[in-house]
């Protein structure tokens, strides 16, 4: 039972599975953290490191606590070592399909029989891959939105297959670990969240492929007529533009629709090649700490 030996290991340690990780652990669950090599385990710690002081600037945690709560994590490059003690696996790994079937298949193999395995994706289907997992009645999604610690909402999803009992226990672990636990009860693409995000992120993108107009000019129009905080941009630069170009590149290859393509293209050719991939890495399509979009003129002219 994942609610009474919290061994929790999380699958990638990238822009979300370094925050799955630290939040979990946050909440008192040991954490195990598996990453491709050491490199990948490299990144993934210097990430979980960096939310530190965001646990002590916005949840008022103590040095300690966060402290403690890294301490509970552990890193491993191998498998079999990573899992072997797992209650639930959660995979944060690459938004492709291939990367995610082979990693399944490895997965099942490795883990021992009682462990649970939730995906993270944000635009894939459980159902996808629960062959693939050995094991579709302990398998189903568990998606997270970024920011995890601030923006606490946890997607869970069955797919047919799913045992209800594992539908149950995934729900009262997100509780667990300060989630506002959101139960999808049948498969939907993209959740309810990104059922409504990922058209409306591709709308802005199209307007930009089309040079309709500028990102901060479309930013502008959302923020000022719906009272936004964020315009599509800001959201794309928070998300990081990895995810997006994976979306649009499988989206372009499976429909042949030539903008799509165009959108893939331009985030790898203007952003990913140039080391913009958002905020995490001080410039996407704003520049980071000052973006435009906090300066007061902002929305003025
Ligand atoms: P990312 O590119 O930041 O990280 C991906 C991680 O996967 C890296 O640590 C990489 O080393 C690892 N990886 C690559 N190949 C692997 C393999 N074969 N085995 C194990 N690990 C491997 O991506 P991300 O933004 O953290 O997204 C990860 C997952 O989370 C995706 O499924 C995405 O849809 C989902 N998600 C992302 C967001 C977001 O805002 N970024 C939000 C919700 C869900």
């Amino acid at each position: 039972m994942i609610m009474n030996d919290k061994n929790i290991t999380v699958a990638g340690s990238g822009v979300l599975g370094s925050q799955i990780a630290f939040q979990t652990a946050f909440h008192g669950f040991n954490v195990t953290v598996y990453d491709i090599n050491d490199e990948a385990i490299e990144r993934g710690k210097d990430r979980i490191v960096k939310l530190k002081p965001h646990y002590q600037a916005d949840l008022g945690a103590s040095e300690e606590e966060v402290n403690a709560a890294y301490n509970r994590i552990s890193f491993y490059s191998d498998l079999s070592k990573a899992v072997s003690d797992a209650d639930l696996v959660i995979e944060a790994v690459a938004e492709v399909v291939q990367i995610k079937t082979d990693f399944y298949k490895k997965l099942g193999k490795a883990a021992p029989e009682k462990t649970i395995f939730a995906t993270n994706s944000s635009t894939l289907l459980p159902s996808q891959f629960a062959e693939a997992t050995g094991r579709p009645e302990k398998f189903l999604a568990l998606h997270f939105a970024n920011e995890i610690w601030k923006n606490n909402t946890a997607e869970i999803m069955k797919h047919p297959g799913t045992d209800q009992k594992v539908f149950d226990d995934v729900i009262a672990f997100a509780k667990a670990i300060g989630m506002v636990a959101l139960p999808l009860h049948k498969e939907q693409p993209g959740y309810i969240l990104n059922t409504l995000l990922v058209p409306f992120l591709e709308a802005a993108m199209t307007l930009l492929v089309r040079e309709i107009a500028d990102p901060e000019t479309i930013d502008k129009t959302w923020m000022i007529a719906t009272k936004s905080p964020m315009g599509p941009f800001v959201i794309l630069d928070m998300v990081g533009i990895n995810t997006p170009y994976h979306i649009e590149l499988a989206k372009a290859e499976a429909t042949g629709n030539p903008e799509f393509k165009k959108i893939a293209e331009l985030l790898k050719s203007e952003y990913i090649d140039k080391g913009k991939l958002g905020r995490e890495t001080g410039e996407g399509f704003y520049k980071y700490p000052n973006p435009n979009f906090i300066k007061p003129d902002f929305l003025k002219g």
